[in-house]
């Protein structure tokens, strides 16, 4: 079929697997054009997950700071809150990262094509835009469509106090009562984020406990810090009805300790995301999707059609960012010709919320579960001098480590244990073992230490440094 415009290689989707995609593949020398249904590039990533979601737990991050020093001789007061400017303050911070996206593509003369992407051969995909329909031929591509939030049906979806995530992040108001269908990571940082600003917070869990992946001893501190906090937390309860009623959404429980049935100012619904394979035609190029919509991938980051990759959120699990850039650096690397392959051997969690929780590598439970043989070094923060100079004592580090003593995995929970697990996932990436971070000099007094320290209770040769 003839084409209106073709390229060397088209990338499908403009989150941080897309972008990192097409930027990669330039600078390797290949003609890209990256298309796009938004206007803004940056995928959910950048407009309406990780970024967005960041900004707003570090305004409630400070509000809560404000909030413990009063008992420590610093009284802020009650804070006052102008909703407009904080969401104005969220969305600069956006708009900083997606124009300067559009700049970075410009240099590199990758083109950006506003429109929704179908596939109509092997080597043509058909854009529909404000502008008409236009058809890209490609020698190879790229798929990195994301995903998008689960809808719980049977919610009246078209009353707005029913939210999702990227709903809530728009910071319409601040519910009296807010109702958080889903325990995991995004459904706890945002009520994190409506916590501080002062909703009263329900969290509903379908499994028996929250966060699922996480090993139970780095969530407990979480744990018991929101629920001296919050309305209620119901675990092993699942959310059976949601009606709008003019005094809010009436919500009907199941199992657990929930009452029948309750009624809030909002809910927020996040209870996962659902892979976009399905809704770009992938069969007119032959590519294989599941019947949940995820594309299979080898190594290389190649789909069953040997000239079409796939990689981010719509070839499996953990949907993360730092995933999906990973893969795509690969895809464009082997659609360059170079012998790459995906060769991570540990992708880190992490929730940002207060305070944080992470992890890599095998969890404890993992190892349990699996029957792997391993030893344990646990530091808990209260012995930190750092930690408890900025209210971090309930937090923990713990290394595991195998029978060679190497790095296997690691969990941390505390202020700022997203930026601290980075060490671990070094150290098992680098075959390091608990003599390495032991007798490596880190700074004192800060909470990088209790890493050292987990690696010297594990090895037996602590001394008493605080
Ligand atoms: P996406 O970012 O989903 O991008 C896909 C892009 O493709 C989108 O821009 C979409 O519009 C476009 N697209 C889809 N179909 C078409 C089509 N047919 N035509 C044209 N364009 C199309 N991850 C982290 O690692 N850390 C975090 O802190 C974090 N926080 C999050 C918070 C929230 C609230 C949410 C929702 C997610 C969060 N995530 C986080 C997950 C992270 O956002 C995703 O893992 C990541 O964005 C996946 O990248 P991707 O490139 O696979 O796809």
């Amino acid at each position: 079929a003839d084409t209106d415009m073709s390229c060397r290689l088209l990338v499908l989707g403009s989150g941080p697997g897309g972008y990192t995609a097409a930027f990669r593949a330039a600078d390797l020398g290949l003609d890209v054009i990256m298309v796009e249904r938004y206007a803004e590039i940056g995928g959910v990533c950048l407009n309406v997950g990780c970024i967005p979601s960041k900004a707003l737990l570090h305004a409630g991050q400070v509000i809560e700071e404000a909030e413990a020093f009063a008992g420590h001789g610093i009284d802020f007061g009650k804070p006052k809150i102008d909703l407009k400017k904080l969401a104005g303050f969220k969305d600069g911070v956006v708009g900083k990262l997606t124009g300067g996206l559009k700049q970075l593509a410009k240099k590199r003369k990758v083109r950006v094509v506003q429109g929704v992407g179908k596939f109509s051969s092997p080597n043509s995909l058909e854009v529909e835009g404000e502008d008409g329909k236009q058809v890209i031929g490609f020698e190879q591509a790229i798929i990195a469509a994301g995903s998008q939030a689960v809808k719980l049906p049977a919610f009246p979806w078209d009353d707005d106090r029913i939210m999702d995530s990227t709903d809530a992040l728009m910071l319409n108001d601040i519910p009296k009562r807010l109702l958080v269908v889903g325990g995991g990571i995004i459904g706890l940082e945002m009520a994190c984020v409506y916590d501080a600003l002062g909703s009263k917070v329900t969290v509903c869990e379908l499994l028996d406990e929250l966060m699922p992946g996480a090993d139970r001893d780095l969530v407990k501190p979480l744990e018991k810090r929101i629920k001296g906090r919050y309305e209620a937390i119901y675990t092993g309860t699942r959310v059976t009805k949601a009606e709008a009623t003019k005094s809010g959404i009436k919500v009907s429980f199941e199992g657990g300790k929930a009452p029948e049935t309750d009624t809030f100012d909002r809910v927020l619904v996040a209870v996962g995301r659902s892979p976009n394979g399905g809704n770009i035609n992938a069969e007119a190029a032959g590519v294989a999707v599941d019947e949940r919509g995820f594309i299979k991938v080898d190594r290389q980051m190649r789909t069953n059609v040997p000239h079409i990759f796939a990689i981010g959120d719509l070839v499996g699990q953990p949907m993360l960012a730092h995933k999906a850039a990973h893969e795509g650096k690969v895809a464009a690397e082997v659609a360059a010709g170079e012998k790459s392959h995906f060769d991570a051997r540990a992708i880190p969690s992490v929730a940002y919320t207060h305070p944080e929780v992470a992890w890599m590598g095998l969890t404890e439970t993992e190892a349990k579960d699996q029957g792997v043989e391993y030893t344990k070094g646990v530091f808990p923060w209260a012995a930190s001098g750092r930690a408890i100079s900025v209210g971090g004592e309930s937090g923990m580090t713990k290394l595991l480590f195998d029978e060679q003593g190497r790095v296997i995995g690691a969990g941390i929970v505390g202020p700022n244990a997203g930026e601290l697990i980075a060490e671990a996932v070094l150290a098992l990436e680098m075959g390091a073992d608990m003599e390495d971070i032991g007798l490596t000099i880190h700074p004192h007094p800060t909470l990088s230490e209790t890493l050292c320290f987990a690696a010297e209770v594990a090895h037996g040769s602590v001394t008493d440094i605080i």
